[in-house]
């Protein structure tokens, strides 16, 4: 038996794997589609703090820049690119460089994995039974955690309603010399081997399980090209790959990280707990031993270092997760709202 199962291969659960692993724990990642082939697979992994307007997610991101920086400066200095990063505004406003980077995503999540028992398979099915998660029938661990992005989920409750947003992005030979990253309408990385990764797109018309049409990779690529030629003239340049895939957010961009709250047993047990203005999370009714880690919309790899360290100390020790990353929180607003 395992003591840890993760359920799904992107930033999030190999982050999460990283953590259990380092704190002595036989861990089992299970991803149909291979290590990194989600919204991880696409991103430009660029780590850099949210320059926008000031709230709970700018905070959050904020620090989880500090914190992701000096984690993959210290543990993977090897995958990480430092560059100084200029952030423009839409309108032109330079602000000031800051030290940042950018991560090679598919080899951290593999780095990050690295240790755990991989297998390559979807999870059709998980159930509890005798104190354990029994996993396709086959496995079983102790602990299960979800991380499955925006793809199908694998336990289903009305209240976990995350988004999945399209997002495209390339890599291009130009030879102009480019030695900062740029972010304005897209971002622009600095020039390695003559070659900069442009991204990405943030597409609302498409999605790969429901749309008729698919994706028009052309136009995509048009989109991507313009805006940054807003920012920079990137000269003789030729596309030489895409990337693709879907990032999950919720309905306030804020991550869910923590137990999952089972919504039928508490609106039975304790509806008048539950349609309050301020509830308190401990009178919900929880599944056992499984948690969920997901919704970090376009800041995956600056959010999960720190967020997979959140949620490995609560699983491990006990420590409170934050009530406004915790999926209690969506548990509430959704139950108060239904009639
Ligand atoms: C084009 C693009 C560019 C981006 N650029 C950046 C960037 O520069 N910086 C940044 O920080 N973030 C960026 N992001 C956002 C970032 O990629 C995401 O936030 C992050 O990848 C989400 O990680 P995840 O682990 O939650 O999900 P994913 O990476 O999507 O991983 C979820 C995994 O779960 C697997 N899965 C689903 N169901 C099952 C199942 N039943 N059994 C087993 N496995 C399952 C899927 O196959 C998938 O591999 C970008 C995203 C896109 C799309």
């Amino acid at each position: 038996m395992y003591d840890i199962a993760i359920i799904g291969a992107g930033i999030n659960g190999s982050s999460v794997a990283y953590e259990m692993l380092h704190a002595g724990k036989k861990v089992i990642i299970f991803d149909g589609n291979g290590i990194a082939h989600g919204g991880s697979g696409a991103a430009g992994a660029f780590i850099s703090p949210k320059f926008s307007k000031s709230g709970e997610l700018k905070e959050l991101i904020d620090k989880a820049f500090l914190y992701s920086m000096q984690f993959y400066e210290k543990k993977f200095p090897q995958l990480l690119t430092k560059a100084p990063l200029q952030h423009i505004s839409k309108e032109g406003e330079k602000f000031p460089l800051i030290d940042a980077g950018i991560v090679n995503a598919q080899a951290m999540c593999n780095a990050l994995c690295k240790g755990a028992k991989f297998i390559n398979k979807d999870v059709e099915d998980i159930y509890y039974e005798d104190n354990q998660w029994i996993i396709n029938e086959t496995y079983s661990a102790k602990k299960v955690i979800l991380s499955t992005g925006a793809y199908k989920a694998v336990i289903k409750e009305p209240y976990v309603e995350l988004r999945g947003v399209w997002g495209h992005r390339i890599d291009v030979k130009t030879s102009t010399i480019n030695d900062k990253s740029i972010h304005q309408f897209v971002s622009i990385s600095p020039s390695k081997d003559g070659i900069v990764a442009i991204g990405a797109t943030h597409n609302l018309d498409y999605h790969p399980q429901t749309s008729k049409e698919p994706y028009d990779m052309g136009d995509g690529r048009l989109e991507l090209l313009e805006k940054a030629s807003r920012t920079i003239e990137l000269k003789d340049v030729e596309v030489i790959k895409d990337y693709t895939g879907l990032r999950s957010g919720s309905f306030d961009y804020m991550p869910l990280v923590g137990s999952l709250v089972l919504a039928d047993e508490t609106l039975v047990c304790c509806e008048r707990k539950v349609k309050v203005k301020k509830a308190n999370y401990e009178d919900f009714v929880y599944y056992p031993n499984l948690y969920m880690i997901n919704g970090n919309g376009g800041y995956g790899f600056v959010l999960a270092p720190y967020l997979a360290n959140i949620l490995t100390e609560n699983i491990l020790s006990g420590k409170k997760i934050e009530d406004k990353i915790s999926p209690a929180r969506f548990f509430h607003r959704w139950a108060k709202r239904k009639k």
